[in-house]
């Protein structure tokens, strides 16, 4: 990725001057427990090594000035503008967080800033929240707020970034990408629970058992996307309500059935099946992480994605094809991540078989005439923090 001094040297020449300092945040991958985090649930992502930059310098007239790798020029707004419709596009995402900090009373009086990524863009590996960690990160060095010091700290400032992407980005998503992001550990998947808000640290060696993590950015992005999204989560509170809970990580899978026979139709009945035993399978893989059995961690990545395509209805023809030629060529299990309708799915592969299962997926690929995927393997990295 654009290491700290690239990210430094295009800073000054598109801001003048130098930052006063770079942060990175990662991206995310889940290992398991989608479409939960809103039902209060358990979820299991990885941080990623692939890290979104942000170099930033604190001005003194009310002014954001933000610029990105992505997008040349420069978009300009005041900090006490910024709302739902200031400024849109990809610039909401950086002053929504200016925004969120200006909010818990921490008024920023404006800034500069860089931004560079080798997170993939809307594949599903929340390059969103990655962009919102790290200028978070900047701006609780810059203005002294102290945050990042400890886990309780950084839990807040993940809060703030889901505020902001929630009001300013307008993107209703749950807690998950940013406590991913913040709170994450190198060599660690993050086991989330979205009710309490806390975190717990699971082994994830992946070396140490010879296996490797393949992700396939599918490059589809199917434009159901939001509407589906929002449908899901309003049908999810919808049989909350009905079945007289909170949300649905109260009911537990040996009051499953209890629970669905008193639900109206057959639609809502699969999307709480999906939930209640997609938290349980949370559960299970954690135990099979702490217990180095692999093997039952590929039969759950399996079981989830079915539970996704069949009972959830949010997988799509990329990512089914993504799954199953991957395990034709030896996963011991594959799942799509992420919302769905596109984005990336992954597979747990012998290491040896990175290569083997890479070229099986293209070639599925190619076979149904679909647009090219990027396969990558990836390792549990560490969480947002300052870089220079
Ligand atoms: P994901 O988080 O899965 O990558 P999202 O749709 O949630 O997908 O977020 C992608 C959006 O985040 C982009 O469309 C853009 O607005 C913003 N974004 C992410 N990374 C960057 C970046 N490096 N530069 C500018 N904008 C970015
Ligand atoms: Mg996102």
């Amino acid at each position: 990725m654009p290491d700290a001094a690239q990210t430094t040297a295009r800073f000054s020449d598109l801001h003048g001057g130098e930052p006063s300092g770079v942060w990175s945040a990662p991206g995310r991958v889940n290992l398991i427990g989608e479409h939960t985090d809103y039902n209060g649930g358990l979820a299991l992502p990885i941080a990623l090594t692939q890290r979104t930059r942000a170099a930033v310098r604190l001005r003194e007239d009310g002014l954001l000035r933000v610029t990105s790798d992505i997008s040349d020029d420069p978009v300009e707004v005041a900090v006490a503008d910024v709302d739902e419709q200031r400024p849109g596009g990809w610039a909401s995402y950086v002053a929504g967080v200016l925004w969120s900090f200006g909010r818990q009373g921490h008024p920023v009086p404006g800034a500069d800033v860089h931004v560079s990524s080798d997170v993939p863009v809307g594949a599903g590996l929340s390059s969103s929240a990655a962009i919102e960690c790290a200028v978070a990160a900047g701006l609780d060095d810059l203005l002294g707020v102290g945050l990042l010091a400890d886990d309780a700290g950084r839990a807040r400032l993940a809060s703030w970034c889901q505020d902001a992407e929630n009001t300013i980005a307008g993107a209703q998503t749950g807690g998950m990408d940013q406590a991913i992001s913040l709170r994450g550990q190198e060599a660690h998947a993050a086991l989330i629970d979205c009710r309490s808000g806390e975190v717990e640290q699971v082994p994830f060696d992946l070396a140490g058992h010879d296996l490797a993590l393949l992700v396939v950015d599918t490059k589809a992005q199917h434009e159901l996307n939001d509407g589906q999204y929002a449908v899901r989560r309003a049908t999810c509170e919808a049989a909350a309500r009905t079945l007289g809970v909170g949300t649905l990580r109260e009911v537990p899978v040996s009051g499953l059935d209890e629970a669905l026979g008193r639900l109206e139709d057959d639609e809502s009945r699969a999307r709480v099946r999906h939930v209640v035993m997609e938290i349980d399978r949370v559960e299970r893989c954690v135990a099979a992480l702490r217990g180095d059995d692999y093997a039952q961690v590929g039969r759950l990545f399996v079981a989830s994605h079915a539970s996704l395509r069949d009972d959830y209805e949010v997988s799509c023809l990329e990512l089914d094809v993504a799954v199953d030629a991957a395990l034709a060529a030896g996963a011991l299990g594959a799942r799509m991540t992420g919302g769905g309708f596109g984005g990336s799915a992954i597979a747990l592969v012998p290491a040896g078989s990175v290569d083997a299962v890479t070229a099986a997926v293209e070639a599925a690929f190619a076979e149904r005439g679909l647009h090219a995927p990027a396969c990558f393997a990836v390792t549990a990295g560490p969480p947002a923090g300052r870089d220079a």
